[in-house]
């Protein structure tokens, strides 16, 4: 096996104690099949993915034409239901916006294959991606002429300038989270609304498939966030959850991605996903967007 250099952290990311343990432990089930552990918080409960690939190396764990999240691929079935439902929750996504922040510059970080700022451009906002890979980039600038520039730019942009920013399946993936956390509420207004989407491990699912459960993926996913987690964790830097909400599509898609893993059939999934989205009201959807305020 191909040795990588490895990060381990010796406090909690979201609360800073150093009282952490291992929890347990799961694999990359979507690439490498290397195992990970999961620390908990002693303190506060917060599960984080402990030791992880340096993050110069991370990127050999996304060259893969499975990880859809990142590819425009329409091969195969499952990659066809994921573009159709992005398809359609595409314009829910941008009125769920709109609510709190009707107007202005929408920094999009983690753009992706640019859909999410696509929309909102033609929704009227001034727009501006952040993006990491330089051949999704490319891809998505092609596309559809959007503005959309390399990570380090979160850095050049001006303070108070952003009305909005999203990260959608992006929080879990940033490898200097309290660092950058603070430079994006230094870029957003007073007021400003910032939009965050991951996968929640109190959901029925994740509790349901264990190590298996699809929201792990480790070493991708260097942080599992639950409500109180995120709640915690924006409150350092003077910001508020004002609303949660379930992404609907994802009980569904995560169970399939579990089925696949333990080999059962998409039928499992959508039961499954199912079982857990009716139960979201109790553990919380698979994934939730989190709106939250800038005081
Ligand atoms: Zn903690």
């Amino acid at each position: 096996m191909f040795h990588v250099e490895q990060f381990k952290k010796d406090q909690c990311p979201v609360c800073g104690s150093k009282d952490i343990s291992p929890s347990f432990k799961t694999k990359d089930y979507m690439i490498t099949q290397e195992e990970f552990s999961i620390d908990k918080c002693s303190s506060c409960g917060f599960l984080f993915t402990n030791p992880v690939p340096q993050e110069e190396v991370i990127g050999r764990y996304y060259e893969s034409e499975v990880y859809v999240s990142h590819s425009n691929t329409k091969k195969g079935f499952k990659n066809f239901v994921y573009h159709l439902v992005r398809n359609f929750t595409l314009q829910r996504k941008v009125v769920l916006v709109k609510r709190y922040s009707p107007k202005g510059v929408l920094l999009d970080i983690g753009s992706g294959a640019g859909y999410f700022l696509n929309k909102a451009k033609q929704e009227g906002f001034e727009t501006i991606g952040l993006e990491p890979s330089e051949e999704v980039r490319k891809g998505a600038i092609d596309e559809f002429n959007l503005d959309i520039r390399s990570l380090d730019n979160l850095y050049k942009l001006e303070n108070n300038s952003v009305d909005v920013i999203s990260m959608w399946h992006v929080l879990e993936h940033v490898y200097h989270l309290n660092k950058d956390l603070e430079q994006m509420m230094k870029v957003l207004k007073k007021d400003g609304t910032m939009i965050v989407a991951v996968p929640n491990p109190d959901s029925w699912d994740a509790h349901y498939y264990g190590e298996l459960w699809g929201g792990w993926d480790v070493p991708r996913h260097l942080y599992h966030f639950r409500a109180k987690d995120v709640e915690m964790l924006f409150s350092k830097f003077n910001a508020e959850v004002v609303e949660i909400k379930p992404m609907q599509f994802d009980p569904v898609y995560v169970s399939m991605l579990s089925e696949q893993y333990r080999g059962k059939s998409v039928f499992h999934a959508i039961w499954f996903g199912m079982i857990s989205y009716f139960n979201k009201n109790k553990y919380g959807c698979t994934s939730q967007i989190y709106v939250i305020k800038k005081k």
